[in-house]
Order: C-alpha cells, then structure tokens, then sequence
C-alpha cells in the first residue's frame, strides 16, 4: 500500500486532488491545504460502461490535472463515491454501478496512479467538508442528510469522519422511523429513506393524488408522469394541503432520526444538504418539532439544524480533506 509523504512537509503550493463521483457525472478538482479549490474539471461518469471503465477514465482525469499544474506537489487522491465503503476503505459496492459485488476501488486507482489514494462514502465525505468549511466549520461534532434519490448520511466525529468497525457507519437513510411503513430495498420496512428521498415523496404525493386527495396533485401526475419532488413542492407552496403532508411526512422522519441520532452522540449541528433540501420551507417546521418533542439531549441546546452551504462543493473538499488530514496526522 501507498503512503503519504509524511517525511515531507507540505509546501504552500502544494494539492490534494478530490474527486466526487456522481452518478452522471465525476468532477475532479485540486485543492490546496486551506481549502482552496486551485482547479476543477467535470466529464460524464458513463456508469453503463462499468466499474473498470469509470476507474481508468477518473485516473485518465487526475493524471491530467497533476501534468498541467505548474507549481505544487500532488500529496494524495481522495474520493467520495456512491454507496458502500468498506474495510479500511479498500473495497467499494454500490447498487448505482453495475457490476455485483466488493470492487478494489482504491486497489485499481492506485495501480494507475502515482500517488496514494484514498476513497469514502459521498455523504461521509460531504459531511466531513461542511465540517472543515461549510455550514459546521464552527464545531466538530456534526451529522450530515443528503435528500435525494436516497438519504445518505455522514457523522463526523472530532472532525473526524465516524467510519465504525468496518467502514460502513452511519447508513442513516434506513434507520427504522415507521415500523409498519413502506418495504424499503434494504429488504426492511419503515426507513427514513421511504418517507424522505425524493422518489418516495414524490411516490406520495402520486398515491395522494390517485386517492382523491388533492386535485392539484392528480392533475399533476396525469399531465407529467416523472413529476419531480420539486413540482410537488410548487403545489405545497400553494397551500395544497395534501402537498403539504407529504413535506410535513418528511420533515418528521427526519426530525425522529435528528433526536434519535443526537440523544446517542450529543452532536453540535445537523446539516441538510442535497436537491430536495430546497423544499426547506416546507419539511423544517415539522422537523424541528419532532427533534424537540423526542430528544432531551436536542432540547437541552436547541441544536441548530440548518441548510448546506457548500451545496455542490461540499464533497470535492470533503475528499480533499480527507487526504491533508491523512498527510498532516
Ligand atoms: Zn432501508
């Protein structure tokens, strides 16, 4: 295995460079020790061609990036990638990749690639950026919700992400908030995942709509089959009350695992970050008081909870980060 170079001390110039890697797309960027971001290119991730593909175009990128710049050393790569890290973040599985089981993603990288490398969860990794420059610069104990296709999840720890026994912590999306609710793809029912990605609001807002509830909604949903959760939202903005539910649904699974999560860790702040956190307005109210009505621990500080702000840029320095923490410990 690689190391870093930690007989040498960094120079100002030098990078770490990150990449987030997403399901459309894979930015790249470098990023220097203050959180600068020096460079950042973009090119579509093409997840149908396979893992091997991904990985040889990625480090086709970095190589590039690393030739080009003028000044400064690369210390090291790290990368916030879809799905399942695992084992000393060696292995990697993602239901977003083709191809089944455990891929050496990190193993691959680094046969192509001159530096070490280093890869994580992309909510880990995100959370871990809000923490070092974002909306929880200001503490060390913070939890992350990206709302999305699914909820991703990110602890972060003394500043440090929680990672757990074997790399796979903090998989909050299916933390159980409704016993009888919904069959989740992670075989259980009830999962946060179920009430607050967007797919599920928007699932609920469909159902809501079918049943008669709303006429906005069945309109909708008989005018435009792959409505967004952000139409849905400009229906709730106009007072629907069905509309409405579905956020309010949302906002209170969300606040039954803010509790839950901080009575056990005792946390700083929460961050809601991802698409369908735009519907803010719309899910926070009930949020916040569902955390206050079921943790004493959320009551007794009032723990903010509050809105990304490195919206996009959050899990390019995240993996940045996570590379000078290696390089400066
Ligand atoms: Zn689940």
């Amino acid at each position: 295995m690689k190391t870093l170079h930690r007989d040498e001390k960094a120079s100002r110039m030098d990078y770490a460079v990150s990449v987030d890697l997403g399901g459309t797309n894979m930015r790249v960027a470098a990023v220097d020790s203050r959180g600068r971001i020096l460079e950042e290119r973009r090119i579509p991730t093409r997840v149908e061609r396979g893992r091997d593909d991904v990985v040889r175009r990625m480090c086709d990128l970095i190589i590039k990036i690393i030739a080009s710049r003028k000044a400064g050393r690369c210390v090291g790569v790290g990368v916030g990638v879809p799905g399942l890290v695992y084992y000393n973040r060696e292995l990697h599985e993602s239901p977003n990749f083709p191809g089944r089981g455990n891929f050496p993603f990190k193993r691959k990288m680094e046969g192509r690639l001159p530096v070490p490398v280093i890869i994580d969860n992309d909510a880990n990794v995100a959370a871990l950026g809000e923490v070092w420059k974002g909306a929880a610069r200001d503490v060390e104990n913070a939890c992350l919700f990206t709302l999305g296709t699914g909820v991703g999840c990110g602890i972060v720890l003394r500043g440090k992400i929680w990672s757990g026994t074997r790399g796979i912590a903090s998989e909050a999306g299916h933390m159980v908030v409704d016993p009888d609710g919904e069959l989740c793809n992670c075989g259980t029912r009830g999962c946060l995942e179920t009430i607050a990605a967007a797919p599920w609001m928007v699932r609920r807002a469909h159902w809501a709509g079918e049943r008669g509830e709303s006429e906005p909604l069945r309109k909708l949903f008989a005018k435009k089959k792959n409505a967004s959760a952000f139409d849905v939202c400009r229906i709730a903005e106009q007072g629907d009350p069905a509309a409405r539910r579905v956020f309010q649904l949302a906002g209170r699974a969300l606040g039954l695992a803010v509790a839950n999560l901080t009575t056990i860790l005792d946390l700083q702040k929460f961050i809601i970050a991802g698409g369908a956190a735009n519907a803010w307005k719309m899910f926070s109210p009930s949020m916040k008081k569902e955390a206050f009505a079921r943790s004493y621990v959320y009551r007794a500080e009032r723990l903010p909870i509050v809105q990304s702000r490195l919206i996009d840029k959050a899990g390019l320095l995240g993996a940045a980060r996570l590379v000078w923490q290696e390089h400066q410990d």
